[in-house]
């Protein structure tokens, strides 16, 4: 059917089938940093898009801290680390990751994506098996399909669920690697993991656990360490995943955990070894703020995103269905692609940006609108976004009630 069509008239008839069904994406350029208001088009936002929770991503220190490592290592990496050398940069953030997170040793690659894909297929392939949540980000499942390892998938925070699985891998795969991967807080929905309870259920079946921490780390638990540090589960967690592109404010993955592990993805994770080494100036804007977010300047601004969440949480009630915040994510399900996007726009004429969220980041009939709060917000502008909530009406009930209750 498609023999001899052009490429471009092959994709001009793909598009024009996610406009029909309101999948289609486009760019909107900022001309401003990220920060709880953004200019687009000439108009001032109030921007409830980004998770840059802590208001770190145009930080004046961080920026200071990027400028300074500018001047001193210049701003690329040359090659990977194992062909040309590691700069001090990052080592110094892999030091501070390993403290901060209380492991053996920690390794940053570029981004999260690369950490998730590079860990997953360093760690198992064929003839073993992955356990993921239903609701894990596409970087984690991309790992798990390219790894060539069995995939089983259990309904979100589903316990009897992932332990059929487990009890299945173990029948199947006697002599397999079990490698169970779950996020702390999960990207939109804005929940959190049982992760005390998955800690036991896979040193029940002896499998090993893998948490990515990119919308927790840096925000909850002591030091803002996050939540598999607060669960007082470090050291049974083999893997400890996150990024430094959220509440971090830069961009960049890490992993932490053994010293064996991290020398093992230093010679097997291939988004490690057959990438260029993270820039100088994000490794050191990165270790700037692994120190600062240990400190009492942190713990303010944790305090005060805190008092963001539950404002938001009582000014969105009406549309949220009552949902509790347990992290800077509240998604406000619509349940129909075309209808998330129309309330997305009628926010952005009023002067607001909050994303409606699609298929296929979500299941189809579940699209929503992803709310993220930060820190910096004003607690003004978030009353303003709560009565231009009000003045749209809750969303009908449908599939979007069903949605919720995945
Ligand atoms: C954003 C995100 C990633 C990817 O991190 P980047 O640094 O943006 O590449 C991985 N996992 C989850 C859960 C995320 O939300």
């Amino acid at each position: 059917m498609n023999v001899g069509r052009t490429l471009e008239a092959d994709l001009r008839q793909r598009l024009q089938g996610l406009d029909s069904a309101s999948l289609r994406r486009v760019l909107r350029e900022l001309d401003s940093p990220q920060g709880p208001e953004v200019i687009w088009n000439g108009r001032r936002l109030l921007n409830f898009s980004s998770n840059d929770y802590l208001g770190l991503a145009a930080e004046p220190f961080l920026v200071e801290a990027g400028k300074e490592a500018l001047d001193r290592f210049g701003c690329g990496s040359g090659a990977s680390r194992l062909v040309c050398g590691s700069l001090t940069p990052h080592g110094e953030l892999e030091g501070a990751l390993g403290e901060w997170k209380g492991t053996e040793a920690a390794l940053v690659f570029s981004t999260g994506y690369a950490a998730a894909v590079g860990t997953i297929g360093a760690l198992v392939g064929e003839g073993d098996v992955v356990v993921l949540d239903k609701l894990c980000h596409a970087s984690l499942i991309d790992g798990a399909r390219l790894s060539g390892a069995a995939m089983r998938v259990y309904p979100h925070n589903q316990l009897h669920r992932l332990e059929a699985h487990l009890e299945w891998a173990r029948r199947h795969f006697p002599e397999g690697r079990v490698l169970v991967v779950t996020e702390a807080v999960f990207s939109m929905d804005g929940d959190r993991a049982p992760l005390a309870e998955i800690v036991a259920l896979k040193e029940r079946f002896g499998a090993w656990l893998m948490v990515d921490e990119a919308h927790s780390t840096g925000l909850f638990g002591p030091g803002g360490c996050g939540l598999v540090s607060a669960a007082g589960v470090s050291a049974q967690v083999e893997v400890q995943m996150g990024t430094l592109s959220k509440a971090l404010g830069g961009s960049g993955g890490y992993v932490c955990g053994s010293r064996a592990l991290v020398d093992w993805l230093l010679n097997r994770a291939r988004a490690f070894v057959y990438s260029t080494a993270p820039s100088p100036v994000v490794s050191a804007m990165g270790l700037a703020a692994v120190h600062w977010i240990q400190g009492n300047a942190a713990s303010a601004r944790r305090r005060q995103l805190r008092e963001n969440m539950e404002r938001l949480e009582a000014g969105a009630a009406g549309m949220s269905g009552g949902r509790k915040a347990e992290s800077a994510i509240l998604p406000l399900i619509v349940g129909d692609a075309d209808r998330a996007v129309a309330a997305s726009l009628r926010l952005l004429e009023s002067g607001f940006w909050v994303p409606a969220i699609r298929y296929p980041t979500v299941p189809k009939g579940g699209a929503r609108l992803r709310v993220t709060v930060s820190a910096v917000h004003s607690p003004a502008m978030i009353d303003q976004l709560a009565e231009a909530f009000s003045a749209m009406g809750p969303f009908s009930e449908g599939e979007g009630g069903q949605a919720l209750s995945h």
